[in-house]
């Protein structure tokens, strides 16, 4: 998929936000839904997507929402690293397939990292256990302010 192209409501985080597919909710206001990636590239690794957008990416969304969709992703990072105590946190997002994009509803990544602790291959590898998963989210739920 290139940077051009039309909103497509059946894309996974869509369903995700309509309730038909389960997640890992982290948390969620007004704005934004905050939720576990379940191929996590680290341990703790959380997705920040706004609610009411039809944006496949940056490029495309209102300032508006990317104002409060920003401002989630600060709160949930902060709350990840209160959660999980991470050396370092990478944040980032991709636009379009050649970057590595593959699901089209605008998001930011939060991926936590520690000293020699390689980070893992993107969108990739075992599904998380949903189970370790909801516990993750649970604590990092317990850190938002
Ligand atoms: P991107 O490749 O930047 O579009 O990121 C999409 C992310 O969504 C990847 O990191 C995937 O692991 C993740 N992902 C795909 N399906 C789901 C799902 N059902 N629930 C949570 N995360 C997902």
């Amino acid at each position: 998929m290139s940077l051009d192209g039309t909103y497509d409501d059946g894309n996974i985080f869509a369903k995700i936000l309509r309730g038909e597919m389960p997640s890992a909710r982290v948390f969620e206001d007004e704005h934004v839904f905050a939720f576990m990636d379940v191929f996590p590239q680290a341990r703790g690794h959380t997705l920040v997507i706004p609610k009411h957008s039809h944006a496949r990416n940056l490029l495309d969304e209102e300032p508006a929402v990317l104002c409060e969709l920003i401002l989630g992703v600060q709160r949930v990072a902060r709350a990840v690293r209160a959660a999980l105590n991470p050396d370092a946190l990478v944040i980032t997002q991709f636009n379009g397939a050649v970057a590595g994009q593959t699901v089209y509803h605008l998001h930011f990544h939060i991926i936590p990292r520690w000293e020699g602790v390689a980070v893992g291959r993107h969108a990739s590898g075992a599904m998380a256990d949903p189970a370790e998963l909801k516990a993750l989210a649970e604590q990092i739920a317990a850190k938002i302010s």
